[in-house]
C-alpha cells in the first residue's frame, strides 16, 4: 500500500462543521491534536464539545486563522471566505477534509468524479466489491463524510469515495490507487470561477497518481491530457475503449460482460455508469463473474429516476437529483414519449436552452415550478410543449396527474437545485413521493 504523506502540523482550524467538518474535528481530536472549529451558522456540535473541540459558532473564524497552523476546509465553504483567506495570508496549509482523510488512512481508495452519476457509480462500485466479497467502505458526499473511516477499516478494505469539484479543489498530495472520471459538463457555475476551473478541478484526481495506478474515463472525454502518470482505462463506444458498449452488450475488450438489457437502472447515462464501475473493476482485477453479477443485480439509489409509484396506469418517476441541465436531459432520453416533466427550483447560472430540442421529442407537458421557472419558461417558450406554471410541487403532482393517461410517465426531474423551496434534494423528492401516495 502507498506510504501516505503526513499530516502538517496543528493546532487544526476547521472551517465549516456540517457532516465533513465534524468528521474531519472527530478524527482529528482522536489523535490528540488541538482541534478549533468554527461555523458561520449555529449548527449541533455537542459532539465537537464532548471530544474537546473549542467551537466558535456564527463566526467566520478570520480572527481564529492566527491561532492555527493547519486549516482544514469543508467541501461546502467558498474559496474566498475569511477564515480561508486570513489562512492563506499569513501562510497556513489549507487542506480540504478529503485530503485529510486519505492521509489518515491507509487503505486504497478508488476516487469517483464527474459532473453527474457519482453517487450511483459509487455504489455501484460498492455493490460489485460486495458481490465479490471483496471488503469495501463508500463515502463521500452522500452518506459518510471519508474522516468518518479513520481507524475503523480492516485494512484490506477499499475505500471507494465519492469525490466532488469542490473537494478536489482543496486536495495537494492526493493519488488515489483509482481515479473515475465520469463525464464534464457546465455545473457549479455559480461557485467555480469559470467551466475551464471547473475541469481542472476535475482533473486534479488524476494529476498525483502514479504508475501503477488506475485512470479510468470516457472515451470520448473531450480533455487533451488527463495529467499523471496512471495506467489509462477507457471506457466508451467505438475503438480504442476497453470497456464498450456494443450490439446490445457491454464488453471488457473482445470479451462479453452481460446484455445491456439485463442491466437494471434505465437509459444510456447509466450505462456509462455501468462501464464506468465495470472498468475499474475489472481493471484492479475483481473478478469477471463477480462484476458480471454486480451489473446485473444493481438496483440504483434513490431520488435518481427511481420509479415511485404506478398509478392508473402511470408511472411516477422520482429524479430530484436531478439538480442540473445534463442530468434532466439523460432523465428525458431514458424515455421515448409520454412524460408530464416537473421541472424548476434554484437555478445555478445555466443555460437551459439544451432542453428545448429534446422537451417536443419526449414531453407531452411541463409544469414549472419555484424560481426558476420563467427562465425555464423562456428557454422553453417556442418547443410548441404546453407549458403550465405551477408555484409548487403540489400544484405540479396535481396538474400532472389530471393530465396524465395510462402509459405515460410523470418525472420530476427539476434541472435546478431544491433549495428556494426545500432543504435538499432529498426533501424535495420525499415530498413528490408523499403527494403521490396521498391521492
Ligand atoms: P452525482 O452524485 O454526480 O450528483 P447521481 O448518481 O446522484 O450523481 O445522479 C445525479 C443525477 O444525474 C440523477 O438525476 C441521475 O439520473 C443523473 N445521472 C446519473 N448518471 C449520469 C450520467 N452518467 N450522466 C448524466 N447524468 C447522470
Amino acid at each position: 500500500m502507498k506510504p501516505r504523506p503526513p499530516l502538517p502540523p496543528g493546532p487544526f482550524l476547521v472551517v465549516g462543521l456540517a457532516r465533513s467538518g465534524v468528521a474531519a474535528a472527530l478524527a482529528l481530536r482522536a489523535r490528540g491534536e488541538e482541534v478549533i472549529g468554527c461555523d458561520a451558522g449555529a449548527p449541533d456540535v455537542k459532539r465537537l464539545r464532548e471530544a474537546g473541540v473549542e467551537v466558535h459558532l456564527d463566526a467566520s473564524g478570520e480572527h481564529l486563522a492566527a491561532r492555527a497552523r493547519t486549516l482544514i476546509k469543508s467541501p461546502g465553504v467558498p474559496q474566498d471566505a475569511p477564515a480561508v483567506v486570513a489562512a492563506r495570508h499569513r501562510g497556513v496549509p489549507v487542506l480540504g477534509e478529503l485530503e485529510l482523510a486519505w492521509r489518515l488512512i491507509p487503505n486504497e481508495f478508488i476516487a469517483v468524479t464527474g459532473t453527474n452519476g457519482k453517487t450511483t457509480t459509487t455504489e455501484w462500485i460498492g455493490h460489485i466489491h460486495d458481490e465479490a466479497c471483496l471488503p469495501v467502505a463508500v463515502a463521500g458526499n452522500v452518506g459518510i463524510a471519508a474522516s468518518t473511516l479513520v481507524e475503523s477499516l480492516p485494512r484490506d478494505a477499499t475505500v471507494v469515495c465519492e469525490v466532488s469539484s469542490f473537494q478536489l479543489e482543496d486536495v495537494d498530495l492526493f493519488a488515489p490507487e483509482a481515479a473515475v472520471l465520469l463525464n464534464l459538463s457546465p455545473d457549479h457555475l455559480d461557485r467555480h470561477p469559470s467551466y475551464e476551473a471547473y475541469v481542472a478541478a476535475k482533473l486534479r484526481v488524476y494529476s498525483r497518481q502514479g504508475n501503477d495506478d488506475v485512470a479510468v474515463a470516457p472515451r470520448d472525454l473531450e480533455v487533451e491530457d488527463l495529467g499523471g502518470c496512471a495506467r489509462r482505462v477507457l471506457f466508451g463506444s467505438g475503438p480504442g475503449a476497453d470497456v464498450s458498449d456494443r450490439a446490445g452488450y457491454l464488453w471488457w475488450g473482445e470479451e462479453p460482460l452481460l446484455p445491456v438489457a439485463e442491466i437494471r437502472l434505465r437509459g444510456a447515462h447509466n450505462r456509462e455508469n455501468a462501464m464506468a464501475a465495470a472498468a475499474v473493476c475489472l481493471a484492479r482485477g475483481v473478478p469477471l463473474d463477480a462484476v458480471r453479477g454486480g451489473l446485473r443485480t444493481f438496483a440504483g439509489v434513490a431520488h435518481r429516476l427511481e420509479t415511485i409509484a404506478h398509478r392508473a396506469g402511470v408511472d411516477y418517476v422520482d429524479d430530484s437529483k436531478a439538480t442540473n441541465v445534463a442530468s434532466t436531459l439523460v432523465a428525458l432520453r431514458a424515455y421515448t414519449s409520454g412524460v408530464h416533466l416537473i421541472a424548476g427550483g434554484r437555478g445555478k447560472c445555466q443555460d437551459f436552452t439544451p432542453l428545448a430540442p429534446v422537451v417536443p421529442e419526449r414531453c407531452r407537458a411541463v409544469y414549472l415550478i419555484g424560481e426558476a421557472a420563467a427562465e425555464i419558461e423562456l428557454a422553453l417558450a417556442g418547443t410548441g410543449v404546453a407549458l403550465e406554471r405551477c408555484g409548487d410541487l403540489p400544484c405540479a403532482v396535481a396538474a400532472a396527474r389530471a393530465a396524465a393517461q395510462a402509459g405515460d410517465t410523470v418525472l420530476l426531474s427539476p434541472a435546478c437545485a431544491s433549495y428556494d423551496q426545500y432543504p435538499n434534494y432529498e426533501a424535495r423528492g420525499d415530498h413528490f413521493r408523499a403527494l403521490v401516495e396521498a391521492a
